[in-house]
């Protein structure tokens, strides 16, 4: 078992702690379950996927990912929108991701960077964009994915999954 390693096509469970340069912590796993992905599939960040190839079980890294292997840099400026142009059943929340539509329609993600008043600041950045993403990581198992896990192209959790 414990010659199985991170490879294309293995559903992989880890344990981390996202933090920024700072040391300010944006998120972590601990204290919870681990995060299950399909290795390969593009699930989590480029940069991390490429850290974890080839790892075993047990294994603790600290990985350091550039924004450019990360939520990317950052491009553009968020603009104001009023409130109004948002369908008035949705609760709006700093760091929601919608999506917009160019003339040739087109959808690209946008972000809301800032609500004031009836004012909206939409951003086409990741609130990550820009940052360097320090991950502390724990590999905690591997296991072979499903056909249809591997079709669908991420894993599958009893009861936790919808479509
Ligand atoms: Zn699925």
């Amino acid at each position: 078992m414990s010659d199985i390693t991170i490879t294309a096509g293995k559903v992989v469970f880890f344990h981390y702690t996202l933090t920024t340069d700072d040391g300010e912590t944006i998120d972590s796993s601990r204290g919870g379950n681990p995060l299950p992905y399909l290795h390969g599939a593009g699930n989590i960040v480029p940069g991390l996927e490429k850290q974890l190839d080839g790892l075993a079980v047990g294994t603790k890294l600290q990985a350091v990912v550039s924004p450019e292997e990360g939520y990317g840099v950052r491009h553009g400026e968020p603009m104001p929108v009023p409130r109004e142009q948002f369908p008035g059943d949705i609760e709006l929340e700093v760091g929601m991701q919608f999506f917009g539509e160019d003339p040739d329609g087109n959808k690209f993600p946008l972000w809301i960077a800032d609500i004031q008043d009836n004012m909206v600041a939409v951003d086409p950045n990741h609130p990550l964009a820009g940052v360097t993403l320090n991950f502390d990581v724990e590999i905690m198992s591997i296991r072979d994915a499903s056909e249809e896990e591997v079709a669908h192209g991420h894993p599958h959790m009893p009861g936790m999954h919808a479509h």
